[in-house]
């Protein structure tokens, strides 16, 4: 390829992109980076602090990570590996921070306690099972537990004021959760590689992506026409945009693959008495009979230095795979490849399409009673509704090779044809680092072994298990908390 080949080419500027860069611009600071982003700014899609909850996935409120366990009990490895990933992420930040590359942490991460509410007789005696197999693990080791209404007020006054007295209740407390503004943290992150050389095109649209020699020819709608990048390594870090990028590069790891969108709206409320009562971000359980996808909470959120709420997610069904989409997106992705898979889901999964046509449109009442089953006495004028961003649920194929929605991330990696791309959007921002140091290792196989100890300099735990009370676990967990400004380790 000729020399004004590029590097590495990003595109879409999001978190996994500006993520995936500042890896790369730390282990190779000589290769060129140039990112392709169709709006004109960095984090204005899934990323924006507005467009998703800022929760830093660490497993310490999300009781549907775990699954039961066919003799009773819980199966808790998923809570455990999601905040082993959420530790690497911190180191990672924890660098950044040191040497000057991300400002001040109380910028995009700001300490939230994290809180599992429950209701109803059931719900707290699961909640008390869940607990049970979390506690004894070291990194859950200050995780506590309460069925009593004095005590949960103290946590948060709006989960049990004007609450039904003897109404059964429990939930439990860690304080090393976090809230994140990915949105804030995503434009710094840009804003640092484009200051060490990498170049950033805005308004421009990726529209194909064509072999060329040993690396790829990217085409892009730019203001005045259409233009071509050739670059030696493509990264499709573009969220709902991804699917249909990574099927025209003809890739054969993207074969098989659909995409199901799903929109999203939240409540959200400034009003500083309100703001105030809940200082914590509270996840509940999604009601028996209600699809898998995801359960409501309260949020406390830090947004340019303001206090707000956050209820929701409330779904729906739009067929754009961007807020900046086109209708015609869900038609566009229909392959010979993926048709049949997405047959089997549209006909599975027509309760989901249902629910979800029903929660758009449904009215404002109802989504008030939602949330006030878990702040009994939130008041409809305090609350505003607004938009959320999209997810675009990853259609694959079970063990049995049926279509079926997925609900996690899809790396899709094509290490022979140097191109990668990401699908799905759970658990998302959170462990943008840990997936993107998996893309690294799979993508580029032959030099990750030269890149393992510049990387243990970024996140000392690279390869480790963080579940563990020796030492030097929990002095990487201080060190990191300290550096973050964040409570407890
Ligand atoms: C309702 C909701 C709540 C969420 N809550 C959380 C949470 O609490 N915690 C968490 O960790 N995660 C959460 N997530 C997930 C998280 O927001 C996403 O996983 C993450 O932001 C995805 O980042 P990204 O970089 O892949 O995509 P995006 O941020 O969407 O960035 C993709 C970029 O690519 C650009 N683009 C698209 N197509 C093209 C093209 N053809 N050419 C050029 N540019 C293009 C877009 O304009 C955009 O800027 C939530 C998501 C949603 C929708």
């Amino acid at each position: 390829m000729g020399s004004g080949t590029t590097d590495v080419a990003l595109i879409g500027a999001g978190i996994m992109s500006a993520t995936l860069g500042t890896l790369i611009q730390h282990l190779e600071p000589d290769w060129s980076i140039e990112i392709f982003e169709s709006l004109d700014g960095a984090a204005l899609e899934s990323s924006n602090a507005w467009h998703n909850a800022g929760t830093g996935h660490a497993g310490f409120c999300e009781l549907d990570y775990a699954t039961p366990l066919p003799g009773g009990g819980l199966d808790v490895s998923k809570s455990i590996a999601i905040n082993e990933q959420f530790h690497v992420t911190r180191q990672f930040w924890s660098a950044l921070v040191t040497c000057g590359d991300l400002p001040t942490p109380s910028a995009f991460v700001n300490p939230t306690p994290h809180v599992a509410f429950v209701t109803g007789a059931e719900q707290v005696s699961l909640l008390r099972t869940w607990y049970a197999a979390l506690r004894s693990q070291p990194l859950f080791a200050n995780l506590h537990y309460s069925d009593d209404p004095a005590q949960i007020g103290e946590w948060s006054r709006a989960l049990v004021e004007r609450r039904t007295p003897g109404e059964p209740i429990a939930a439990t407390y860690e304080a090393s959760g976090t809230d994140v503004d990915y949105g804030a943290l995503t434009r710094a992150l840009t804003d640092t590689l484009v200051e060490r050389g990498a170049r950033l095109h805005l308004h421009q649209r990726v529209t194909d992506l064509r072999r060329d020699g040993e690396g790829w020819m990217i085409e892009h709608r730019t203001p005045t026409g259409v233009a071509t990048t050739p670059a030696r390594f493509v990264f499709v870090g573009a969220g709902g945009g991804s699917l249909r990028l990574l099927q025209r590069s003809g890739v054969p790891e993207a074969n098989g693959f659909g995409g199901f969108p799903v929109s999203g709206k939240f409540l959200r409320t400034r009003t500083s008495e309100v703001v105030d009562a809940h200082p914590v971000k509270a996840y509940g359980l999604a009601e028996k009979g209600v699809p898998g996808l995801g359960a409501p909470h309260l949020d406390h959120r830090t947004v340019d230095g303001e206090d707000s709420l956050l209820f929701g997610p409330f779904a729906g069904f739009d067929p754009r795979f961007l807020k900046a989409g086109s209708r015609l997106d869900l038609f566009r992705t229909i392959r010979p490849g993926n048709i049949a898979p997405m047959l089997t889901v549209a006909k599975d999964n027509f309760d989901l399409l249902k629910y979800l046509i029903r929660e758009i449109t449904a009215p404002r009442d109802k989504q008030m009673r939602a949330l006030r089953k878990m702040m009994p006495a939130a008041v409809d004028a305090d609350w505003e509704m607004i938009d959320a961003g999209k997810r675009v649920q990853v259609i694959g194929r079970n063990e049995r090779g049926h279509g079926a929605l997925q609900f996690g991330t899809e790396l899709v990696i094509s290490p022979g044809n140097n191109l990668a791309g990401l699908l799905g959007a759970s658990p998302g921002a959170s462990t943008a680092v840990p997936v993107m140091i998996r893309l690294l290792q799979e993508a580029f196989p032959d030099r990750y072994q030269g890149w393992t100890q510049p990387l243990r300099e970024l996140v000392p735990s690279l390869g480790r298990s963080m579940n563990t009370d020796e030492e030097w676990a929990l002095e990487i967990r201080r060190a990191t908390a300290q550096t973050l400004g964040l409570g407890g380790a």
